[in-house]
């Protein structure tokens, strides 16, 4: 029997009863979305300040994102590589165009994308740096997330993602975040043996850890110095989040591979990419990578579409602005709760000090009481990132709303 859903609470209880107990959601069952808000399946509405982890930066079902879904889902939705089809070529030209690189290649998650540079970053430093093929290692960071495979929580540092899961891959050193004469040192000790530098320029998930500027371009010129690729998970923080196209364009860096997902596929279709330039990408030949859904012609079409809403609607401009306006007006609140608020464009977070009791999640109930979703990440930390397409007006109301949830604390 396929249940007709009439409240929320049963909705929750049947992903209680049937689906895997793997996250725990903020009790709120969204039905529908629109630009910067959701509404429950009751009509109540909020303001979305996550986004889908940045995956919805051009707002809850954009019209133009939509109408080249259907429109390509009506002529064709899948072909695999094993043919062509009409719409990947227009979309890796657009999209190489786009980041200016000589190639991309498509996947699907964030996580696969991240695998993908790996293997690309370890198949260029065997082949092109000639490091043996047993001994290629990858430079990560403490704090990272890159995904969910055991690849990705190999690198990890955090025990609710890699432990109990059993042997992990090898090939990865962890070096401390935001701490250039660490990557010196472990580059001037074992350099010959890595082929790539993998971080991202923002640490998401880690709680919005924005880096001391001038991180990236020093990281970037001791990979140089050492032939290390610098590889950059842009999937949380690239495509306008941090109020330039990508975070590393703070810095003026421009990675060897770049890693893109979340929003490339406008919150619509999974889409995640990597992409590099001749001499990295081409070293994986025909056979030696794939995706059965990686560059079919929906996600073809929908990131053309998504890619394009960034600029025309000026959203990179539109986090710059907003987000120095959200942190301006967050750090005038005064309250022994707010620790500190921190973040990029419209990627901030802001650190919850508990006070009797109450912590980050208590003050997200209350926001969601009041009409604002967001999710705390490492207890007392909660991230504010709202579509990129929310308007001066509907941001005032939401720190009206986040004042509001903070002074019912006092
Ligand atoms: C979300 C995220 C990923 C993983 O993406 P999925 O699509 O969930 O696999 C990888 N890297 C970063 C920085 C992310 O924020």
């Amino acid at each position: 029997m396929i249940e007709k859903i009439t409240s929320s609470q049963q909705a929750m209880d049947l992903e209680e009863k049937y689906g895997a107990h793997n996250y725990h959601p903020l009790p709120v069952v969204l039905a529908k979305g629109k630009g910067a808000k959701v509404w429950d399946v009751e009509g109540k509405e909020y303001f979305d300040f996550l986004s889908a982890y940045s995956a919805v930066n051009q707002g809850h079902c954009h019209p133009a994102i939509i109408k080249a879904m259907t429109d390509q889902a009506n002529r064709l939705t899948l072909s695999s590589r094993a043919f062509f089809n009409d719409a990947l070529g227009v979309w890796e030209k657009y999209v190489t165009e786009y980041f200016g690189y000589d190639k991309v290649l498509p996947m699907n998650s964030g996580a696969e994308a991240d695998e993908t540079g790996l293997k690309l970053a370890r198949r260029w430093g065997v082949v092109k740096k000639g490091i043996p093929n047993d001994k290629v290692k990858i430079v990560c960071c403490e704090g990272n997330f890159h995904g969910r495979t055991i690849t990705i929580i190999t690198m990890s540092n955090d025990p609710e993602s890699y432990a109990n899961y059993g042997p992990m891959t090898p090939g990865f050193i962890r070096i401390p975040y935001n701490d250039p004469a660490a990557l010196e040192k472990v580059l001037d000790e074992q350099g010959d043996e890595i082929a790539g530098f993998l971080l991202e320029p923002i640490q998401g998930e880690a709680g919005v850890y924005v880096p001391d500027d001038g991180y990236l371009k020093k990281c970037y010129d001791i990979c140089k110095k050492h032939n290390v690729l610098f590889m950059a998970d842009e999937v949380q923080c690239g495509i306008a989040r941090t109020g330039k196209m990508l975070a590393c364009d703070h810095e003026g860096v421009r990675p060897d591979i770049l890693i893109l997902g979340k929003a490339l596929g406008g919150g619509v279709v999974p889409v995640s990419a990597v992409l590099a330039d001749d001499d990295i990408m081409l070293n994986i030949k025909p056979g030696e990578h794939g995706s059965t859904f990686g560059g079919n012609p929906i996600a073809a079409r929908v990131s053309i579409a998504a890619l394009q809403v960034i600029k025309d609607e000026h959203l990179m401009e539109n986090a710059d602005r907003l987000g120095k306006i959200f942190r301006e007006e967050i750090g005038k609140i005064k309250s022994p709760m707010i620790e500190k608020v921190r973040g990029k464009g419209l990627l901030n977070a802001v650190i919850i000090k508990p006070k009797d009791g109450k912590e980050a999640w208590d003050v997200c109930l209350k926001m969601r009481d009041l009409g604002l979703l967001a999710k705390p990440t490492h207890q007392h930390i909660i991230r504010f990132a709202p579509p990129l397409v929310i308007t001066e007006a509907e941001l005032r109301e939401a720190i009206e709303i986040i004042k509001k949830a903070i002074a019912s604390f006092e």
